[in-house]
């Protein structure tokens, strides 16, 4: 039996259908006995699906590539100052 950490530390392998048969179905036991999980697998894949939307809004056309690149090297730049 699955606790509810171990639960959200398999979630996302879960979500991809990474997860091995056995572990699979040891989750999905927990699942239908425990409804907080249930609610936190959707709100999880809920969030997911907002990245996946988010991403594809950012890459609009009209934005030049040149000044996308002008960001990332800012980004960058940025991360390695200590
Ligand atoms: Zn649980």
């Amino acid at each position: 039996m699955l606790t509810c950490r171990e639960v959200a530390e398999f979630l996302a392998a879960y979500l991809d259908g990474e997860l091995p048969d056995e572990q699979r179905a040891t989750f999905e036991e927990h699942l239908d006995l425990c409804p907080p999980c249930v609610h936190y697998l959707e709100e999880y894949r809920h969030t997911i699906d907002l990245g996946k939307k988010a991403c594809k809004e950012e890459r609009r056309p009209e934005v030049p590539e040149s000044l996308i690149r002008a960001i990332l090297a800012s980004r960058s730049n940025d991360g390695r100052k200590s």
